[in-house]
């Protein structure tokens, strides 16, 4: 039996009127017919492509494939029944005018009808690549060629091994990441809207891989802004795990220039514990005399909070581990990729020909970004479709491509000023590597924001969204 297009808007349908019964997708999740892994015992069908993830890369391979041959059979499998934007969010949190929650969310069924593809709104439980099957909520769906765009999850119990469910779930609560799509922005919206005079917002900011390197420091500068348009008295604080800060003199000229005294980044601290109840974080702060210094002094410190924006460290989705395929052995845990003498970069994986990955749990050294995403899926969707066409295409060929990655971090509302990197993807070695640079955007006044950067901002949001949903 083949799904069409008609019978998975069933499905979708069925899946919204189940999260507004129950009025939260934790629950959808706790009430799901099958185990990890094992099969509810229904096939669904068999698409010849199969994309997990409706997100910025999983809408962009099943998208391109369609234009590239719209008999292709293509099926994403997601969870969520909208979709919700992390791009453009700290925008929303910072009062940025125009800007809602609203702005953030999209109803697939647009996607959908404008491109062509089909749609299964189920969580995927299982991958079983003997038998070309994934296993879901609602059934299985078996493919010929399966594509996993699932994104990022935390890794709290990595981070904390002590740390037992309750008080994960605590954190997940109480001290919302707000690095994926859903629920977590509209928590973190309504904890900064109802700030107090006096409150400290804290902003963690993980070691290793994490989604979007920019993104936290975006936030501060936003809360920053939301707190000053509205004459709220406080403080945001960055506790930075290592002394990195991506687009590092760019925000720092704007929090001396904008946010001084509100603005405060303090590197190489490692959280050590966080009470939820007494609203308090422990941490070890490291200082280095110098660069040759590998041991640094560290004192224990405590820092009592208001808000706390809780980012742990991030690893590949459990999607990956589901599918078995080779994963690096960091905590990430990204995906590896396929390499050969034809085709020296690829988004086909090292362990599956029949398998890829796309977006943020790829094995290439470019930037876990919504921009490399939507590249990402359409080099992805080239290969695929000549894969399905007999052909034999490499990624190589496509590359060095200049402007692969620009991403814009919003700094001041009043003027709307921004700032951007550019990065160029390259062959590097069996990867694909990057070369970035973070421009001057008024070069009249040596400024790295400018009014010029604040529009492009916009812009490329629309842009991305035009691109995912029409
Ligand atoms: C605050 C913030 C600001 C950002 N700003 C920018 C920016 O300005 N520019 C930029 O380029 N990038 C930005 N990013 C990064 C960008 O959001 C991500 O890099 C991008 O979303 C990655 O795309 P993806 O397809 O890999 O994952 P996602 O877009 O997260 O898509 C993954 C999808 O898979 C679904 N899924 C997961 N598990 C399952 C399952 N078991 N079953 C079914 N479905 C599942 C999820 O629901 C989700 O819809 C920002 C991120 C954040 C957090």
């Amino acid at each position: 039996m083949n799904i069409s297009r008609r019978d998975l808007f069933k499905f979708a349908g069925i899946s919204a009127v189940a999260a507004a019964m129950t009025g939260c997708s934790t629950k959808a999740f706790d009430s799901l017919p099958a185990k990890a892994g094992e099969s509810t015992g229904v096939m669904l069908g068999k698409h010849q492509v199969v994309v997990i993830g409706g997100g910025f890369g999983g809408l962009t391979v099943a998208k391109e494939l369609k234009k590239i041959d719209p008999k292709f059979d293509v099926v994403i499998i997601e969870k969520n029944d909208s979709f919700m934007s992390c791009p453009f969010s700290n925008c929303n949190l910072g009062g940025i005018e125009g800007v809602n929650l609203g702005t953030l969310t999209h109803d697939y069924s647009q996607a959908v009808e404008a491109n062509g593809y089909g749609m299964l709104t189920a969580v995927v439980t299982g991958i079983d690549r003997t038998a070309k099957v994934v296993h879901t909520s609602k059934g299985s769906v078996g493919y010929d060629i399966l594509v996993m765009a699932p994104g990022i999850d935390y890794n709290y119990k990595g981070q904390f091994p002590t740390w037992d469910a309750a008080k994960i779930a605590k954190a997940r609560r109480l001290a919302p990441a707000a690095l994926v799509p859903g629920g977590e922005h509209i928590a973190l919206d309504r904890m900064v809207k109802n700030m107090e005079d006096g409150d400290v917002v804290v902003i963690t900011v993980p070691a290793g891989k994490y989604r979007c390197p920019p993104a936290p420091f975006e936030r501060a500068s936003m809360i920053a802004n939301f707190m000053k348009k509205e004459g709220i008295k406080g403080q945001v604080i960055i506790l930075n795990e290592t002394d990195e800060i991506a687009k590092g003199a760019a925000f720092k000229e704007s929090w001396k220039e904008i946010n001084a005294g509100v603005v405060e980044h303090i590197s190489n601290c490692k959280i050590v514990d966080v009470d939820f109840d007494k609203k308090e974080i422990t941490y070890v702060q490291t200082v280095f005399a110098n660069k040759e210094d590998t041991d640094g002094i560290k004192t224990t410190k405590t820092q009592k909070y208001g808000v706390f924006n809780f980012i742990p460290h991030n690893m590949s989705n459990p999607v990956v581990e589901m599918s078995g395929v080779a994963t690096t052995p960091d905590g990430f845990k990204k995906v590896k990729m396929a390499t050969s003498a034809e085709k020296p970069v690829s988004f086909a994986t090292a362990t599956d020909a029949s398998v890829y990955a796309i977006g943020d749990v790829v094995g290439h050294a470019i930037p876990p970004s919504g921009q490399s995403a939507i590249w990402s899926g359409k080099e992805c969707a080239k290969e695929i479709a000549h894969v399905l066409h007999g052909k034999s295409y490499s990624v190589a060929t496509a590359l060095p491509y200049k402007s692969a990655n620009v991403c814009y971090s919003m700094v001041n509302g009043n003027p709307e000023e921004a700032i951007m990197v550019n990065h160029e993807f390259i062959v590097a070695g069996p990867v694909i590597g990057s070369k970035g640079s973070v421009p001057k955007g008024d070069t009249v006044n040596d400024k790295y924001r400018s009014s010029g950067l604040g529009k492009a901002t916009r812009d490329w949001y629309k842009g991305a969204m035009r691109d995912l949903f029409s």
